[in-house]
């Protein structure tokens, strides 16, 4: 099997096909501190894209609450498990993390679902670790909603005393999902057909339908469960970006790139997406401006779900500042407690790119900040805290001007001609 570079596990892996990089990469950012589980995002997915007859089970983007939440059900816990089984040694990380781009989270020392796959299964099919969920697995995207865990051992009650941070006892957490749009998708590489493929343009990994012919290996190779099968055409779907509006065909925005239908319908403004360039190497190349470059790889607040799947995804996280941690080191990474207090104690810089989210429906490609007064000055657990109203200016790809916004946000005050109305 060919050699890859994997910048987010800081080493190489073996990857079923030669590395080819896109010249940008769709990519996006959720800050799961925001979600409120609204399911406006799942809809907006769902009334575009899979309304039709033999889509009924589909929800290419959806929301889950974990722990127990999962759509198919126990997603993560079974290739966990899987993974685990081929891998005695523990998905293990070592290493220092490195400033470079390459790296930033130490050395990944476990097995990835593509280096499992040469021990564990036989050599006809051996290129990726998976398995099919079972056709009721896929039948309850919102099962366990709104379950909280708490202390093993007991039932219906919540710690009394845990509601503190830095961490909650009892506690749950929303986590929203599309297709990752991975570097090195399993997906692709377990399709027999060569029916999957990334697009040069913008990493976006798309599933033709004239050539699948339903066989289910990448539903069964895909560790995020992002491919899925429709019993009436006996052919899978996935997410498709919304590939018309990234590629800025959408008659509203004039030729500007535009977000994501799933993207734009966010209610609880957690989601940000763009477009980031890739260098020749396959890391992200310095684009100090870009919000995504900068949450990512400057601020390091936000990580990717399950790095050591090794498909190198490209959704990012803001990871849930009450959950504990070991839960979440598992899922995001051991960034996690450097994400988290960046994100508590937030600089000047980071303040103003998170006020970015959701002001527009176009992509941001760069930012700029003009300074602004000081508003406040206190204190917050023991830390002094300043804040300053500054104004943050999004720009797209032509250059020009989306918006700008400030960071105390403007009051509006309903007059009373309109007291009742909404
Ligand atoms: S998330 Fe799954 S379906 Fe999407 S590109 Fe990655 S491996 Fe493929
Ligand atoms: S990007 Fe588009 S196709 Fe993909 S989950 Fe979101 S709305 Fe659906
Ligand atoms: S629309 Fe936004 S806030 Fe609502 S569930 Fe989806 S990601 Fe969460």
């Amino acid at each position: 099997m060919p050699t890859v570079r994997n910048w987010q596990l800081g080493r190489e892996m073996s990857y079923p096909y030669d590395a080819r990089f896109p010249s940008r990469q769709f990519a996006f950012v959720f800050n799961i501190n925001r979600c409120i589980a609204c399911q406006s995002c799942t809809m907006a997915c769902k009334s575009t894209w899979t309304f039709n007859k033999g889509q009924e089970h589909m929800w290419w983007a959806n929301v889950e609450t974990k722990p127990y939440g999962g759509y198919p059900q126990w997603w993560d816990a079974r290739i966990l498990a899987r993974l685990e089984e081929a891998n005695p040694a523990g998905q293990v990380w070592g290493g220092a993390p490195a400033d470079a781009r390459f790296g930033p989270y130490g050395v990944f020392e476990g097995t990835t679902i593509f280096e499992a796959a040469a021990t564990t299964l036989t050599p006809d099919s051996a290129r990726v670790l998976g398995y099919l969920p079972a056709d009721d697995e896929w039948n309850a995207p919102n099962i366990y909603e709104d379950n909280p865990v708490g202390k093993r051992g007991v039932r219906n009650q919540l710690d009394p005393t845990g509601e503190q941070l830095p961490e909650h006892k009892t506690w749950f957490f929303y986590l929203a999902r599309i297709c990752n749009h991975c570097s090195y998708p399993a997906c692709l590489a377990a399709c027999p057909r060569k029916a999957i493929y990334k697009r040069p343009e913008d990493g976006i990994v798309l599933l033709d339908q004239a050539e699948c012919r339903g066989y289910r290996k990448c539903v069964e190779a895909c560790p995020y469960k992002k491919s899925m099968y429709r019993g009436n055409t006996r052919t899978s779907e996935k997410c498709i970006a919304c590939f018309p509006r990234v590629e800025g065909t959408d008659p509203e925005t004039g030729g500007e790139p535009m977000e994501t239908r799933c993207m734009a319908a966010c209610i609880g403004q957690i989601r940000m997406q763009g477009l980031v360039q890739i260098a020749a190497d396959g890391t992200w190349a310095e684009d100090r401006q870009n919000p995504l470059y900068y949450l990512v790889h400057v601020a390091k607040v936000a990580l990717p779900l399950y790095p050591q799947f090794g498909t190198q995804p490209n959704g990012y996280y803001i990871p849930p500042r009450w959950v504990p941690r070991p839960y979440l080191r598992q899922m995001f990474g051991p960034g996690v407690d450097q994400a988290i207090d960046s994100y508590v104690n937030p600089s000047r810089e980071l303040l103003a790119v998170l006020q970015l989210f959701r002001r527009s429906n176009r992509i941001i490609d760069r930012y700029e900040i003009q300074e602004g007064p000081k508003v406040y000055e206190g204190s917050l657990r023991g830390r002094k805290v300043e804040l300053f109203n500054d104004t943050v200016i999004a720009f797209g790809r032509s250059g020009r001007e989306i918006f700008r916004t400030t960071i105390e946000e403007p009051i509006h005050v309903r007059t009373n001609a309109h007291a009742n109305s909404i």
